[in-house]
């Protein structure tokens, strides 16, 4: 536990099962932590509720002065005016997110996008770190991304900048809940190799498949082949655009990398003669509740 004097920050990073929050020092220290269960089925009322009962126990657990709360919500976040514009996991849409939560204790409440806040965790004390540009991936449920230049995350012009899951990788493909068809999320997410594990056998999962794969299984081993070789053309892609100092990958799906990131760095190295700078990241599920924290700590310059 850090000095009673020093002041410190509370992230809360809101998913569609868990709402994580966290103490923060100004050193990225991850001082107090807590979860509960995001309560979908009781709607917009008790979601605001359950992070206000969180903040509260965070607030009270705390003996430091707390500078302000950020906040890391999926969906498409304004977050200039700290609005939640669209949220289809969550019942958020339309919610004046930093409104409800000032209200709570009267402090400074920031949010961004869930993706973009995990981007800035593992820029603050992640793989990122000290890294001023940086393309971030995250494989999940879907695929998230976030664009990290010049210290800052880039929110284009709705705050969709970055949405790598919806570049277009095979024309005509899969069917997107984007509207389009053959997006990369289709094709390299945790839904996805979800997929093709029922391919194999309608009791896998994709655990499951990732499992096999690194038991030397050949049919499991021809999907994993199939998801990084999509993969790999994606981080081309995204590397092309950007030009990135490098590009991490997050998500969920990065606690199977052991069965797939040598094939990645390899097929990398194949179809791209450019110097592709692809690290994991480090953070976990903490780099919600961390870069969070760091929206606070960016904006009130301590
Ligand atoms: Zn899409």
């Amino acid at each position: 536990m850090k000095s009673e004097h020093t002041s410190v920050v509370i992230g809360i990073d809101i998913g569609g099962t868990e709402i994580k929050g966290g103490v923060v020092s100004s050193e990225g220290l991850l001082l107090i932590e807590r979860r509960v269960r995001t309560p979908i089925e009781e709607g917009e009322i008790g979601m605001i509720q359950a992070l206000h009962r969180l903040i509260s126990e965070l607030s009270v657990q705390t003996n430091c002065p707390i500078l302000g709360i950020g906040i890391g919500s999926a969906g498409r976040i304004d977050s200039k005016l700290g609005k939640v514009i669209n949220a289809t996991n969550l019942p958020l849409t339309g919610t004046m997110l930093a409104d409800e939560v000032t209200e709570l204790l009267s402090l400074p409440v920031y949010v961004d996008n869930d993706v973009n806040v995990a981007a800035l965790g593992e820029a603050w004390v992640g793989a990122a770190q000290n890294n001023d540009s940086f393309a971030f991936v995250a494989l999940g449920t879907g695929v998230g991304g976030a664009l990290f230049s010049d210290g800052h995350i880039l929110q284009g012009v709705s705050g969709g900048a970055g949405e790598f899951g919806h570049l277009i990788l095979k024309p005509g493909g899969l069917a997107c809940n984007c509207g389009q068809h053959g997006c990369l999320e289709q094709y390299v997410s945790g839904s996805a190799l979800q997929r093709m594990a029922r391919k194999i056998d309608p009791n896998y999962d994709g655990h499951m498949l990732l499992k096999l794969a690194g038991q030397g299984d050949l049919q499991a081993n021809k999907a994993v082949d199939h998801f990084v070789i999509d993969l790999a053309y994606g981080i081309v892609t995204i590397h092309n655009v950007f030009d990135p100092g490098m590009i991490v990958v997050g998500g969920g799906v990065i606690t199977s990398s052991e069965v797939w990131w040598s094939k990645l760095l390899e097929t990398l190295n194949d179809i791209s003669p450019k110097s592709i700078t692809l690290k994991p990241a480090l953070l976990g599920n903490r780099a919600g509740i961390l870069g969070a924290a760091k929206l606070v700590y960016d904006r009130i310059n301590i």
